[in-house]
């Protein structure tokens, strides 16, 4: 039976990394301010939201297979609007719409300050037209590259202790293997004053913890620099605690280290991608940094930041990645010890240069590397665990 949708209501799904968390909360909060609520319960929502991930094959498959549930959601629920929107609407664009004719719209991560013009509009197609063949569904807005500064204070949270605050967009990185640049564009920073300012607002909301987001987090430049910036945030009264991720081996320095040491608020917690302990490898990656750079610091942090957490991302299976490239990683991580690591295997991303080498390490043998990562680390975490 046809569910009757009285009410605004959106139902977001959010798949993918901590910055999709944080722009699902600002649609929410943009949504909010048109009178919209949010439901767990998607048969009764009125815009149906997918907020999706293009950084691994795996978060996209994630994606497809839930587009049957898309479609199930168009039955039992005919007048729902349904968005696509984050990195995989731009990844692949007008190609939704032919693998799923029932999505209405598709917004790229840079443009969702649009959303709730596109869902208005929707809204009086919809109410005009009675024939949904008639609609002009193919509204993509995937060209902008600067956020207005106002979504991030649309008020939205969806933790009450804890928020996450955006202090750069995209990367200028371009790491061989990865998309983020290609859907997320180039590094955007921030103002600064902004920053403090959202901050402050989540104080006076009583959210005391913040973590500070960033593709490149550490890259952060405005009229301060990151360490500068994390002076600031250390001063804002009311703020207990707060910490950043995802920092780039390359924009790590010792005074970033120090600056952690000496900081009362900031978490001793240092998330540190190395993605393989292999010379070869991390050239191919384009990672910018050689093993014996990642190895200082990792000493140098170890020394400065007394007892601070380390976690990091690796991935197994790279093109061209031979055994003794695997045993390099392995050995590194060995050395290293980190408190938790992510482990991937690789899978080839659309636009990126590792697309255009042989994914040549077979599906196999993939497995068999990150089924021996895995285990390897999880003795190890267990070990520090123990050790705490
Ligand atoms: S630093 Fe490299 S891996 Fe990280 S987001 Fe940028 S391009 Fe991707």
């Amino acid at each position: 039976m046809e569910q009757q949708v009285t009410t605004k209501k959106v139902f977001i799904r959010t798949l993918g990394c901590q910055m999709n968390v944080r722009d699902s909360e600002v649609i929410a909060g943009l949504l909010g301010k048109e009178g919209y609520q949010r439901t767990t319960i998607e048969q009764e929502a009125s815009v149906i939201i997918y907020n999706t991930c293009s950084v691994r094959q795996h978060a996209e498959n994630k994606v497809w297979s839930g587009l049957g549930k898309f479609r199930k959601a168009k039955t039992d629920n005919r007048k729902a609007i349904i968005g696509l929107v984050g990195c995989m609407a731009q990844n692949y664009k007008e190609a939704i719409f032919e693998r799923a004719p029932q999505v209405d719209f598709i917004v790229g991560p840079s443009d969702i300050h649009k959303i709730p013009e596109i869902v208005n509009k929707f809204r009086v197609d919809k109410a005009q037209l009675r024939d949904r063949k008639l609609l002009e569904r193919k509204i993509w807005e995937t060209n902008g590259s600067i956020r207005p500064e106002e979504i991030y204070h649309s008020g939205f949270r969806e933790d009450k202790n804890h928020a996450y605050v955006v202090i750069s967009e995209g990367c200028s990185n371009f790491c061989s293997y990865c998309i983020v640049p290609y859907v997320r564009g180039r590094l955007r920073n921030r103002d600064y004053k902004d920053i403090i300012k959202e901050i402050e607002e989540a104080v006076d909301r009583e959210i005391t913890n913040i973590t500070l987001l960033g593709q490149n987090v550490n890259a952060y430049k405005s009229a301060v620099n990151f360490i500068e910036l994390l002076k600031l945030v250390n001063d804002i009264n009311g703020l207990k605690q707060f910490s950043f991720i995802t920092s780039h081996p390359r924009d790590t320095s010792i005074d970033l280290f120090k600056a952690m040491a000496s900081l009362g608020k900031i978490k001793k917690y240092l998330h540190l991608p190395v993605q393989s302990g292999s010379e070869r490898i991390l050239q191919l990656m384009k990672r910018g940094y050689t093993r014996r750079f990642y190895l200082d610091l990792i000493r140098a942090y170890r020394k400065i930041v007394k007892d601070g957490i380390l976690t990091s991302d690796i991935i197994v299976g790279f093109p061209g990645e031979k055994e003794e490239d695997f045993q390099d990683t392995y050995n590194l991580m060995k050395q290293v010890e980190f408190d938790s690591a992510y482990i991937f295997k690789y899978s080839p991303r659309p636009h990126t240069q590792a697309e255009n080498l042989p994914d040549d390490v077979p599906q196999k043998e993939k497995e068999r590397r990150h089924q021996l990562i895995l285990a390897l680390q999880k003795d190890i975490s267990k070990r520090r665990r123990g050790n705490a």
